[in-house]
């Protein structure tokens, strides 16, 4: 948009047009989404907004109703579509009331190098290096709304990275359904560590980030580059879903308990010092108290280093809807708060055992006396994980510092610099 002349603002007030960009994975989202189109159209039929275009992936599960329900809607644009955003807002603008689509684009546009502006602050951005999954989890709508796996061309991500880092970005993330398959539609086999390899020569990137892996898709390459490449943080999100292998099972994961600890153990002892994230799903079809208590064990011994816990959420037109055994959601809501409850104690313990103890952080903001400032470790990833509350002289957003860790809650940790 910046590119097409756009002046962009995150405030519906005060613009011609308005872009909701949606999420439609899960019930939840996808009302969230109506609802600002909701309020969007409410702007625009009072004088409020000329124009009013959806994105996302909303478009691509309710192309036909989105239309019908929303009559102020100007513009559809899929995932798979983005760069046509400024087309279909100029659409908008230009010829209101012609209903335009932008919808299934080819995977060539998923492929090449990407103009873009960067929203996440000056310093980290995140990559996205493929769209798309092939899993087939038995609960997930993603497939279904992004398509199969499509990598992106490693030159692209190379070019991309470049960009970025010449505007000043100093840490990436890289995303994807599942960054460890990435290149797996390009060559036939996974080439994620290769990736990473190339990253790593792009001047300026100091940090590099791996989100989103599977824990079926882990390689011995992929422990390799933590060793072979200094700018790869040593972090890992590895979301698990579950430990029971029934629930596993059930959930089409690709793991069953045993793959799983053999995993986990493995990063652990090749990587010394890694944070690993986890992602677990509680109230999955037919998970009884028994598998419920298996998976709590399973968290109290392993004690991951951060933890978001979900509940499950019945969506249409998946296998798991159709699976007996649903459970209440009084349950599902109460399973959540014990998973919640233990994660905090673990938590708490893990950022005691840091007092005392120096860290790198790289400042993500600073109060205007520059005294104060927030920032994150290697084991802390943007915007999921906790933060570095720091002070001192003269910070700068941006900046690497070493700190020490004074102070700790349940998720923050608290220091000041070190000179
Ligand atoms: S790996 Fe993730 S995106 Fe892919 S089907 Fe499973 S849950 Fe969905």
């Amino acid at each position: 948009m910046a590119g097409h002349g756009f002046n962009t603002s995150s405030e519906m007030q005060g613009a011609d047009v308005a872009v909701v960009n949606t999420c439609s994975f899960l019930d939840s989202a996808r009302e969230e989404a109506e609802q600002w189109i909701r309020d969007a159209a409410r702007l625009k039929r009072n004088g409020g907004l000329k124009g009013l275009v959806v994105a996302g992936c909303l478009p691509a599960l309710e192309r036909n109703r989105l239309f019908e329900d929303f009559p102020e809607v100007d513009a559809i644009v899929g995932p798979r579509d983005r760069l046509k955003i400024a087309d279909a807002c100029r659409a908008a603008l230009e010829k209101p009331g012609r209903r335009v689509s932008f919808l299934g684009s080819s995977d060539s546009l998923v492929r090449r190098l990407h103009p873009r502006a960067v929203s996440t602050g000056r310093h980290t951005a995140y990559l996205k290096i493929a769209e798309g999954c092939n899993n087939g989890c038995s609960y997930c709508l993603i497939p279904r709304i992004r398509g199969d796996m499509v990598s992106r061309s490693m030159k692209s991500l190379v070019d991309e990275a470049s960009l970025l880092a010449k505007c000043g970005i100093r840490e990436l993330s890289l995303i994807a359904q599942d960054t460890t398959n990435y290149g797996v539609d390009l060559r036939g086999r996974p080439r994620l560590a290769l990736l990473l390899k190339r990253l790593s020569r792009v001047e300026g990137i100091d940090w590099m980030r791996l989100l989103y892996t599977h824990p079926a898709h882990w390689s011995d390459e992929i422990m390799d580059a933590f060793a072979g490449i200094p700018e790869l943080c040593k972090y890992a999100d590895v979301p698990i879903q579950h430990v029971s292998d029934r629930v596993l099972r059930l959930m089409r994961r690709r793991t069953t308990q045993s793959s799983l600890i053999g995993i986990l153990e493995k990063i652990r002892s090749t990587i010394p010092g890694i944070s690993i994230r986890t992602t677990v799903m509680v109230g999955f079809p037919g998970e009884g108290e028994r598998e419920f208590t298996e998976l709590l064990g399973f968290l109290k011994y392993f004690r991951f280093d951060h933890l978001g816990a979900f509940v499950y959420s019945r969506e249409e037109n998946t296998v798991a809807m159709r699976l007996p055994h649903q459970v209440p959601e009084k349950v599902k809501e109460e399973r959540l708060h014990r998973i919640m409850e233990l994660q905090q104690e673990i938590s708490r313990s893990r950022n005691a055992a840091l007092v005392g103890r120096e860290v790198t952080i790289l400042v993500d903001s600073v109060e205007a006396s520059a005294t104060r400032g927030v920032g994150r470790t290697e084991g802390q990833a943007p915007e999921i994980d906790g933060v570095v509350h720091v002070s001192g002289a003269g910070l700068r957003s941006g900046q690497f510092l070493r700190v020490l860790v004074e102070g700790f809650n349940e998720y923050d940790l608290f220091g000041k610099t070190l000179s």
